[in-house]
């Protein structure tokens, strides 16, 4: 019998949806055209394209004229920031940022600090919310712009945006969110949020890898981060990524389409995991914002067990999880989401993220809470660590 395989880190990535899949499948063969071209199959790419960015511009409440397709999330954060530090840095030198972001913009606030510009990283607190007394009081004459992710991969925790909107616009400031993880999860209305730029991206939404958007609202300056042809209203040059695309578009179709309901069955999944480790296993925590947390997003510290033996016996029961984000796995610092919420290093080394998708039962659910619960145990008691604390503890 061929051992069950379940996964749990949709965080990470998701399958293409079959109807996806479907929907993608003819532009690679007999529509193939170049949209840029004059002729019937190319103009019916430019139709299907133009139909695309309708479903997307809707599904965050602003018009098509204003999504931007890129080549996934990482480029759209790179984007936003690159360009529009350069487009606004005349007027100032001081970028807003926090330290919980992912690495598509910490990295890029690192090389923008080596082009002379000024970050400032705004702490959180210990459920990995940023303070919006603090945020108010970072931001100076010269703040050009306030980058804040809309989720957190790591954690799931889901910032105020909307207060974070109101914030930046009353002092004439631009705000660019990564909603990557959020996109699709949570209703988004860039209008009554205040959004200025907004990055999202295919493959963590059951569409193909490689495909993204950044909303731009109109108005805000910032130039191409490509350059070449006149594609996306000059502002990102290449023959476009069509079957992509389609793909991302049909895959925001399915997913606004059923929004409420499956994340409510994702709700229900993830507090019955959360609730049975918080029971089932002594001296672990939960990380992350119990209230504001994405509907897919568990992350516990396990006490005296490293979190990447946890993920190698779990991988042997046929089980996906993280330890932290995808980037950070295979390196040995601990992940600086966790030690931003103020976890101390030997704790943050002892975590696992599991991130469910929209197909995930209670029944995977209890598999991967009962095969913790062994590893954990016997991890614990291969621990010398755990020894000396048991022992100090009967004595
Ligand atoms: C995955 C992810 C990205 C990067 O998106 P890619 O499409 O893989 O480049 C950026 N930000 C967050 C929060 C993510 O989870």
């Amino acid at each position: 019998m061929s051992k069950k395989l379940i996964y749990m880190d949709y965080a990470a990535t998701t399958p293409v949806k079959s109807e996806v899949l479907q929907a993608m499948m003819p532009y690679f063969t007999e529509k193939f055209g170049n949209p840029s071209s004059i002729y019937g199959i190319s103009a019916e790419n430019k139709k299907a394209i133009t139909d695309a960015r309708e479903v997307i511009a809707h599904s965050i409440h602003t018009s098509p004229e204003n999504i931007y397709f890129t080549g996934g999330g990482s480029e759209s954060d790179n984007w936003a920031l690159k360009a529009a530090a350069e487009a606004y840095g005349t007027k100032g030198k001081h970028i807003i940022t926090t330290k919980i972001e992912h690495h598509a913009i910490l990295h890029t606030c690192e090389y923008l600090e080596k082009k002379g510009y000024d970050l400032t990283y705004l702490d959180v607190d210990e459920n990995g919310l940023v303070n919006l007394e603090e945020l108010e009081k970072a931001i100076r004459e010269d703040t050009i712009l306030i980058s804040i992710m809309f989720a957190n991969n790591e954690i799931g925790t889901i910032e105020p945006i909307e207060e974070i909107g109101k914030i930046a616009r009353k002092h004439n400031v631009l705000f660019h969110t990564d909603a990557v993880q959020a996109y699709t999860q949570v209703p988004i209305d860039v209008e009554k949020m205040n959004i200025d730029m907004l990055s999202a991206s295919g493959h963590k939404i059951y569409g193909p890898k490689g495909i993204g958007f950044l909303y731009i609202r109109k108005g805000v300056k910032i130039k191409s981060l490509i350059h070449g042809g006149a594609q996306e209203r000059r502002r990102r040059a290449g023959t476009e990524n069509v079957t992509g695309i389609i793909g991302m578009a049909k895959a925001v179709q399915l997913a606004m389409d059923n929004m409420e309901e499956r994340t409510g069955r994702e709700t229900a999944v993830r507090n019955h995991i959360i609730e049975r480790l918080s029971k089932e296993i002594p001296y672990s925590r939960l990380n992350g914002d119990k209230v504001h947390r994405l509907p897919n997003n568990v992350n516990f510290s396990f006490q005296f067990v490293e979190g990447e033996s946890i993920l190698i016996l779990l991988d042997s029961n046929g089980i996906c999880a993280s330890s932290g984000s995808a980037c950070t796995s295979g390196s040995l610092d601990p992940s600086h989401v966790l030690l931003a919420i103020g976890l101390p290093h030997e704790i943050a080394h002892g975590s696992v993220r599991l991130t469910i998708g929209d197909e995930t039962t209670i029944e995977d659910g209890d598999f991967v809470v009962d095969k913790l619960i062994e590893i954990i145990e016997r991890l614990r008691n291969m621990s010398p660590l755990y020894e000396d604390f048991v022992k100090k503890h009967q004595s």
